[in-house]
């Protein structure tokens, strides 16, 4: 059994993503090529965001983005604690300070209604994260970011595909970040990413800051970095938007098969709001005696993961950084989330399997 199965999606989609491929090789625009502009425009339309700028990461999104809203030194910028480390270390690489925020107990997310205290006269922005696959609660953050006059950044480096009231993560804020890392929903066989907006302005300058501040060749006008995504990779997330739909459908269907599964035999797990779908990049529990069960379920061949196991404000580099913030709930949640295999060809009786076991682990 996998943690997430890219060999039978390779499978599926072998003939389109050779062809792909070849064609990249035959035109040899390796850089910026074609297929570039192809999946952002493909992107931007799936999003309904009016830009897409394809990155070479998805912590590069979230550093171009921070650039190109002028975030610098001394600046403070809200985030979560109960994260992937990129979205803490972009912030810090400008010599601004990550301020962290409590999370909700049951969907692991920022907790809105804790924001609004967290912001001084230093606050530059605000970066949400759509964490296992659901959007964070945007609306109210949009609300609070608004009344301040501060621009909200989405990392929706899980949610890619995600709705929030009828929008598309990475098209609920100022701006959204999203990285096609292999394991993500919608990966390429290496790193890459897109930054997506409304904006014309902040497009601009993300486009401009991808290429070392580029504004006509030869022409600097910004501090850039070298934040290409390569028209290889580009091609490759192409051919796999082919079927991209109806993984999402079956990551919602396996996703809600598990939380019929896990509330039948009463195991904790992270909540899904009504207004909003999750796309279950991962399909996360809250256990006790974790290393335990971890090791119990690894051996009989069902692979677990943790999400993550220390809250950023925990981790050496930032206890000095950070002021040591108190968030409780985000310091709880690390000692209890278990993230067990997802991904749309797991079957309904491999899902029947690892929650049987589990279940009987747990007592
Ligand atoms: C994966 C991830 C990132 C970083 O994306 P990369 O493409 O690996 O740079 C940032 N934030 C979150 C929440 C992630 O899960």
């Amino acid at each position: 059994m996998k943690f997430i199965d890219l060999e039978n999606q390779y499978s599926a989609l072998k003939e389109s993503i050779h062809t792909r491929i070849q064609c990249v090789l035959e035109h040899g625009r390796y850089i910026l090529g074609p297929e570039v502009r192809e999946l952002e425009d493909r992107l931007s339309l799936y999003t309904g965001a009016k830009h897409c700028i394809t990155v070479s990461s998805g912590t590069e999104a979230l550093l171009i983005s921070l650039i190109a809203l002028g975030v610098k030194n001394g600046d403070e910028v809200i985030t979560t604690p109960f994260t992937f480390v990129s979205t803490a270390e972009v912030i810090a690489l400008l010599g601004a300070k990550p301020v962290f925020v409590d999370v909700e107990h049951d969907t692991c997310n920022i907790d809105a209604t804790l924001i609004e205290n967290a912001i001084t006269s230093r606050t530059k922005a605000i970066i949400p994260v759509s964490l296992y696959g659901q959007v964070a609660d945007l609306d109210k953050i949009n609300a609070i970011a608004d009344k301040y006059g501060l621009p909200v950044i989405e990392d929706a480096a899980q949610s890619f595909g995600a709705e929030y009231k009828g929008k598309k993560s990475c098209n609920v804020s100022t701006i959204g970040c999203t990285s096609f890392f292999p394991s993500k929903p919608l990966g390429c066989y290496g790193d890459g990413g897109a930054i997506f907006t409304n904006s014309d302005s902040l497009a601009q300058a993300s486009r401009e800051i991808r290429v070392h501040g580029q504004q006509k060749r030869y022409v600097h006008t910004r501090i850039g970095v070298g934040g290409r995504m390569d028209t290889l990779q580009c091609a490759i997330v192409l051919a796999k938007l082919e079927q991209f739909d109806w993984e999402i459908e079956q990551r919602i269907e396996l996703g809600e098969n598990y939380n019929r599964l896990m509330d039948e035999h009463g195991i904790a797990r992270v909540q899904q709001r009504p207004d909003r779908t999750s796309i279950f990049a991962q399909y996360t529990v809250m256990v006790a005696e974790r290393t335990r069960l971890q090791e119990a379920l690894t051996q009989i061949g069902i692979p677990v993961a943790v999400h993550y196991p220390v809250p950023l404000n925990q981790q050496p580099v930032y206890q000095s950084i950070c002021g040591g913030e108190n968030t409780p709930v985000a310091a709880a949640l690390s000692q209890k989330v278990m993230s067990l295999p997802m991904h749309p060809y797991l079957t309904l009786e491999q899902q029947e399997f690892i929650v049987s076991n589990l279940a009987s682990f747990v007592k």
